[in-house]
This record gives C-alpha cells, structure tokens and sequence, in this order.
C-alpha cells in the first residue's frame, strides 16, 4: 500500500473528505465558535490530510457547561452495570474499527501501520475492557475506628467531576484511552484536548463513543492549542482535576494554572530513561531489546531507553551488532507495511531532533549508524547510535524525543554503584532497563534505579493493569492498573451515630 489517501480504507476516505471536523461537545460534532480552523497534516508527505475546528475558552466553557450537566443529570444516576456495559460497547466498536483507526493513526503521526494495528489499537481495545471491569469492583471500606465503638465509620470513593485531560501528539488514541478509561469507570466526566498535531483518531473515537449511547455531554473532545484550549482547561474554575500528558516543561505551566484553583493534578511527563547491558546478558534478546527501547514509535516515546550504559567488556561488539542491526530498519512512510521507522510527527519535531543531531557531533560523540535526517518531502530521520558519549554531552541529558540514542561504557562487575549513580543522574526518572541473566543482579539493580517503571530483560511494555508514571521531574500520580482510580476518586469519610 503507498502512503497516498486514494488508497487508504474507505471510512478514513470519508472521515478525512467531512472536513472541517467539528468539536464533540455535549454529545453533537460542532463548529468553534470563534469557527476557526488549523490542518493537520500527513507527516509522511508534509501535505495537509484536512482542517478541524480550533476551540478556544468559549468552546471550553461550553463543553464545561454540558459536562456538568451529565455530571449531575443521567451519568450520575446511571447504573454501575450500565456504566460498565457502555465503557465495553465502546471497546467493541474500536474493535470492529481497528483497521480504519490504525491508519488514520498512522496517517495523523506518522507511526508504521504494523505498530498501530499490533500495538496501539489493540491496547486501546484492552484498556477500555479492563477498566469496564472495574466499574462495580472499586468502593470505600469500612474502618473501625478505634475511639468511638458506637459510631459505625465508613468511606466511600466518589468522583472527582468535571475532569480536563491534555493529552500528546505521540500516542494519539492510546493516551486518549489511557485517559478516558478511569475517569470513566469511576463516573467522571470528562473534557478531554488532544495535541494539535494530532487531533483526527480522538474525533473518530468521538463517533464510536456517540454510537455506543453514552449520555451527551459526559464525554467531550476538544481540538486546539495549548496555550490557548489547553490553558483554559488547566484554569477553569469548575473543572476540577487536570490530568496532563507532555513535556515536563509544559507541566509546570499546568501545575502553576491548576494552583490557582487547587485542581487535583496528576502529570505524566518527559523521561531520559537507562537502559543497562550486563556483561551477563543474552545479546540475542538484548540487542532487539535496545533497538526497540529507542526506535519503537520513531523515539518519541517518554520511556525510551535514550541513555544506554553497555558494560566495557561487551561495549564494542554490542554497539557494532546493535549499529547493523539498525540500519537495517526499513524507514519510510507509516502505511507501507514493510515499514519500521515512519516519519516523525512534525516539521518542528524534525527540526528538533536535527538540531540535537549536529550538537552531539559538535559535542564529539560518534553516529554509529544514521546521524543526519534524509531530505523531504517527509519528516524522516533514520535510526541514530551515537557512540563515544560523556555525560556531559546535551544528547545524554536532555530529552531527544526522536529515534537517537546516546551509548556509553562502564565498568565494574559486582560494583554496580557506579553504574546506578550515573543511571539515576537526572532529574528525570520515568522508566529504566536491566539486561542480565543473574536474578539477584537484576532484582537489585531494579529496586535501586530511581524510575516509574523497571524493565527486566524486556524494554517498553504496557498492560493496562500495570501502573505507569514518573519520579522526580517525570511527574507524579499513576495511569493504569488499580493505581489510576484513585486519582479519579475523591475519599469522603462517613460517621454514623448509633446510639
Ligand atoms: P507538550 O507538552 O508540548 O504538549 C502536550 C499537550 O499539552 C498538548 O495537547 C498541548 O497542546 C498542550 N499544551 C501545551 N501548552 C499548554 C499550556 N500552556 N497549557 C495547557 N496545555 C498546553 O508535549 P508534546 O510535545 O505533545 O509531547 C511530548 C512530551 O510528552 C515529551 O516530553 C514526552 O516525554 C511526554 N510524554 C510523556 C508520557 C508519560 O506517560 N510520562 C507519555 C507521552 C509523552
């Protein structure tokens, strides 16, 4: 299949010729009200795939307005079996949509098709599953207290209310889901604002989620800008918990706006993960293992494993193995199938990580293999493993946020302190890789790494039951798993006299 849209399935044909797509407020697709428009474009070509309406405060305040109205009105009174039966309708409609949303995924990202029809979707699928399972499973206990025998206390989870959500360009659907799931289950509701390069696969699921018969308005999907759309969600006063998903520089933005108003706030942030090689390892796992934490989604992924520590004794054969095997990576545009590294996201993302690019060879270190992005049309950059890096180099402190990689040595067998001091040089701690056959190396290298996520002799795996968030400037609260509900849940304390 080529990357034009004349071959695409034909409900992406239809959804992408509908344009300008409109806002989901209140159940309805709607124009902005200001009806301004920005396009979204095909990374592969640069050219644009179709416009959408832009939001602005006005448009948050009315999808406010129509998000409380659920809130108090048929969501709240809905059944938690009800409730539960729609969050799984839905997973069944992303089902039977599987193939239309994974390319027009990979038509808005730039993603390969093999990655959002193995990977994306079908986590998306399983999220919403998961969390339908929770609905009636997730209640307040009773305590007993220890002062008052005749008070029978007791608490009770409730939801939050109006949530804003804010979410990246790098995982479109799956953030949304990752999103949606719990505040779902635990009977929120919810404004939710996709990234502007990347607003199309949330407006598909808007569809899906009008089709399954949720009460209007619980729901509601906002496309815009940041400082403009996503700034008056974190600032609304009636909207009263921001979960956001981006640049840690953006969530100091979000943290100071939520203050204003003690927002309940969790963020999951950027990362500059360690991924460390033992001299122990199986290199038959550990190099597809390396390849993937860095260059799975084009590197623009915040767990990427973008700082690799490879023991000396291993470190020449390792990297000229793990070099081979990278430029054999079939980079190209996201719908051919044989593609494994698509276009990065954006004309600016590219011009991002060409900057970082030449800085690590003005730095000194050495590209391995890739080191220079190919010439458009397209925002290609081809898997890159820079050598030779010191941890004073910019490419091993801040976050590339593309398929780069900076290797360096260490020493030392049974010392691994040294190891784990330079892992956790960051003010980032979101995930880490361990790659060695001895079990107590690994469990105790896990426990002391300082990250969200520890992968052993694995690299960026997900499951919706499995929390996933940061340390440090990473961020703070959980998605997933169990974790994910009490950040959608308020905990109020009940006293009962009863004498
Ligand atoms: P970004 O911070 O630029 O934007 C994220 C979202 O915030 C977008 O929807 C954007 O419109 C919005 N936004 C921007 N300015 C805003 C403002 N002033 N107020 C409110 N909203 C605003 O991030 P990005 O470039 O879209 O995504 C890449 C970043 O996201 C990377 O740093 C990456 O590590 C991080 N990320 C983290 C996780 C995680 O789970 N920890 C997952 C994916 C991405």
């Amino acid at each position: 299949m080529s990357n034009t849209t004349e071959k695409v399935h034909p409900k992406v044909q239809d959804f992408l010729k509908k344009g300008p797509r409109k806002l989901f407020i209140d159940g309805q697709f709607v124009e902005s009200i200001s009806g301004k428009t920005f396009k979204s474009i095909n990374p592969a070509t640069g050219d644009g795939l179709c416009e959408v309406y832009e939001a602005d405060e006005k448009d948050i305040d009315r999808a406010v307005e129509a998000a409380e109205k659920a809130f108090h009105g048929p969501w709240s009174k809905m059944s938690a079996s009800e409730r539960s039966r729609l969050i799984w309708k839905l997973a069944d409609l992303i089902e039977e949509n599987l193939e239309p949303i994974a390319q027009l995924e990979t038509l808005d990202n730039g993603k390969p098709i093999r990655e959002t029809r193995n990977a994306d979707v079908p986590l998306v699928i399983d999220h919403f599953r998961y969390y339908a399972g929770w609905v009636n499973k997730f209640s307040g206990e009773v305590i007993n207290n220890s002062l008052h025998p005749h008070i029978f206390t007791y608490t009770r989870r409730e939801p939050i209310g109006v949530c804003g959500q804010i979410i990246p360009w790098n995982f479109p659907l799956l953030m949304a889901s990752w999103k949606l799931g719990a505040a779902l289950a635990t009977g929120n509701v919810v404004v939710l604002k996709t990234a502007e390069d990347t607003p199309l696969s949330a407006l598909y699921l808007a569809e899906l989620i009008q089709e399954a018969g949720f009460p209007e308005g619980v729901v509601n999907i906002i496309s815009g800008y940041g400082h403009i759309a996503g700034a008056a969600i974190t600032k609304h006063p009636r909207i009263r918990k921001i979960a956001f998903t981006g640049s840690t520089e953006v969530g100091k933005i979000i943290m100071r706006d939520a203050s204003q108003n003690v927002k309940r706030v969790t963020l999951e942030l950027g990362g500059k993960s360690p991924n460390i090689v033992f001299p122990d390892a199986d290199f038959s796992k550990a190099i597809p293992g390396a390849l993937r934490s860095i260059f799975f989604n084009q590197g623009q992924i915040c767990s990427a494993g973008s700082r690799l520590f490879v023991h000396k004794k291993i470190y020449d054969n390792f990297l000229s193995d793990m070099a081979s095997e990278a430029s054999k990576l079939k980079v190209g545009p996201g719908l051919e199938e044989e593609t494994q590294v698509g276009a990065l996201v954006s004309a600016k993302q590219y011009e991002t990580v060409r900057g970082y690019l030449e800085k690590g060879k003005e730095e000194g270190a050495k590209a391995l293999t890739g080191g220079a992005p190919k010439e458009g049309p397209g925002y290609f950059v081809p898997p890159t493993i820079f050598a030779d890096v010191n941890e004073q180099m910019t490419i091993a402190r801040e976050e590339i946020f593309g398929p780069v990689v900076a290797a360096m040595p260490f020493d030392g067998d049974e010392q691994i302190a040294d190891v784990i001091r330079r892992a956790n040089d960051s003010e980032y701690g979101l995930g880490a890789g361990v790659w060695t056959t001895d079990v107590r190396k690994a469990h105790k290298v896990a426990h002391a790494l300082e990250a969200g996520t520890v992968w052993v002799n694995c690299y960026n795996l997900f499951d919706a039951a499995m929390p996933f968030g940061g340390f440090k400037q990473s961020g703070f609260g959980r998605e997933m798993g169990k974790y994910a509900l009490e950040m959608y849940t308020e905990v109020k304390s009940v006293w009962v006299n009863l004498e």
